[in-house]
């Protein structure tokens, strides 16, 4: 048989994908071990937005996350309490289980070796042939490992799981001078703790074995070390290559990599599970459209190639924002150079001078335009106008889930912040305020929009 899709790789991103591709019509086989990492993870609330794009209303049975505790380049901890919900801390056996038990298509449960352009070559001799493939492989990138373009800071994760009580709700953080320590509530008084450490930087002195190592590291700590103190790692000390990469390439004539076979953001941003099921998502969308519009596919291909190119300096950028936070210390400051396509500085400047104004007149500047571009209606990618500016990427469409060609449509009817987040909300799909903020202020940063308020209000 020759499917319409041959999903490689059975966790997050491909159990995604999988599913909703077989929901919409299409003949899929789900390629894949049935094995999962040991490690527990933080999931942060928006992944119930895609947990209700594969019909997951509320999962049960998972442990809820209320937020991060932080000490991140200072002793005095930082509650960082989520505002839009709760999230979950994970164990990715059981995680992994749960995503797969949503597709009920048809499954093999082999790895696969290779593809030739034709035919995905399975280890035990059998070869499973699609009009298109999903990587969905992970690190391991069956097909994306060949155009893989690696960070310069490699990071290398040592973890172990401890018997301790402390903080049951929320994931622990602390930079410490040679990398960052990371604890996960793993269940009732056993947590996972991390260190993440970048091996051209840290003292790491190999030749004492992986436990030392992990122990020495912790032993660096202030807060974690002071919660571990007297006590023993349970078990072996598991050591992942945590280094962060992207592709040359996302997609070609009938194959994509999607989710961690495409690109790895720094686990710091906790964003790694999040961001390779809405990679599956969009893939479902891009590979839905190709095959149901054939005249569309290359419009939709190259859609996804550049969005996933987009969405991984995006994080890239966030993430080097909080490097820049931690210290001054080399592994830090490595990492927080990172090119943006607007200041960071001039953002927190836009949002401060919005703040200090009594209103809003926004005006859009004369040099925006739109055009013809991409984009995604319902399940499929259509060709449709975006915002174009001088500086702005080409053909972004969404700010952190903020739909900007809307927002600068409707900027110039509102006299008040609240009353511009109220409008948008009425008519886009709803995000929290600050991340409206957010992007309002990125709008201003980049010029696209410009405050001249000094009269009264103008009303909504
Ligand atoms: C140390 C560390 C900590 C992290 N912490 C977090 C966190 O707290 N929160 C978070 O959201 N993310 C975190 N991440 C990132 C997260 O684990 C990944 O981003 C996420 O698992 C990506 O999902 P995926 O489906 O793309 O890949 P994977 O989860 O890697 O799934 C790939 C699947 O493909 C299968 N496979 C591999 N090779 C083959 C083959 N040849 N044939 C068929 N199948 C194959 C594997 O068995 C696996 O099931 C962390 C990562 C690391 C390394």
């Amino acid at each position: 048989m020759r499917w319409d899709v041959v999903v490689v790789g059975d966790g997050p991103a491909g159990s995604t994908a999988a599913r909703l591709l077989a929901a919409w019509g299409h003949a899929v086989v789900l390629v894949g071990p049935g094995a999962s990492s040991e490690r527990a993870e933080s999931l942060p609330p928006s992944i119930r937005r895609l947990l209700r794009v594969v019909g997951v209303e509320e999962p049960g049975g998972l442990a809820r996350s209320a937020g991060n505790l932080v000490y991140w380049g200072t002793d005095e901890p930082r509650m960082e309490a989520f505002q839009d919900g709760h999230g979950f801390h994970v164990k990715r056996t059981a995680w992994d289980h749960y995503l797969r038990g949503l597709y009920r298509g048809e499954m093999i449960r082999a790895k696969a070796k290779g593809f030739d352009g034709r035919g995905v070559a399975l280890e035990d001799g059998r070869v499973v042939e699609g009009r298109f493939v999903l990587d969905c492989s992970g690190r391991r990138g069956m097909l994306g490992k060949d155009m893989r373009v690696l960070e310069p800071n490699r990071t290398a994760c040592l973890c172990g799981m401890w018997a301790v009580a402390g903080a049951p709700e929320y994931t622990m953080i602390e930079s410490y001078g040679d990398g960052w320590a990371w604890s996960v509530p793993v269940e009732e008084g056993r947590r996972q703790v991390a260190c993440m450490v970048d091996s051209a930087v840290t003292r790491l002195v190999r030749q004492q074995g992986r436990t030392a190592t992990y122990r020495g590291e912790l032993s660096k700590t202030r807060a974690f070390s002071k919660m571990l103190t007297g006590k023993s790692p349970e078990g072996p000390i598991w050591g992942w290559d945590a280094t962060g990469y992207t592709s040359t390439r996302f997609a070609g004539a009938n194959w994509l990599l999607v989710g961690d076979a495409g690109s790895f953001l720094d686990p710091l941003s906790s964003y790694g599970v999040r961001k390779a099921m809405a990679s599956a998502w969009l893939a479902a969308v891009v590979v839905h459209t190709a095959l149901r519009h054939p005249e569309r596919q290359e419009l939709a291909l190259s859609y996804y190639d550049e969005r996933e190119k987009q969405v991984y300096q995006n994080f890239r950028r966030r993430t080097a924002q909080f490097w820049g936070e931690a210290g001054d210390h080399a592994f830090y400051a490595r990492r927080a150079e990172v090119e943006a396509f607007y200041r960071q500085a001039d953002v927190v400047e836009a949002w401060a001078a919005l703040r200090r104004a009594d209103g809003l007149r926004l005006k859009v500047a004369e040099s925006v335009t739109r055009e013809v571009h991409a984009g995604i209606e319902g399940n499929e990618i259509v060709a449709r106008e975006a915002l174009a500016a001088p500086g702005w990427p080409r053909g972004l469409q969404y700010v952190q889930g903020v739909d900007v060609l809307k927002l600068v449509e409707m900027a110039p009817q509102c006299g008040q912040v609240p009353d511009l987040f109220e409008a948008y909300n009425r008519t886009a799909q709803p995000v929290e305020l600050s991340r409206f903020a957010s992007v309002l202020s990125v709008l201003i940063a980049c010029g696209v929009l410009r405050n001249e308020y000094n009269q009264g209000n103008q009303g909504c």
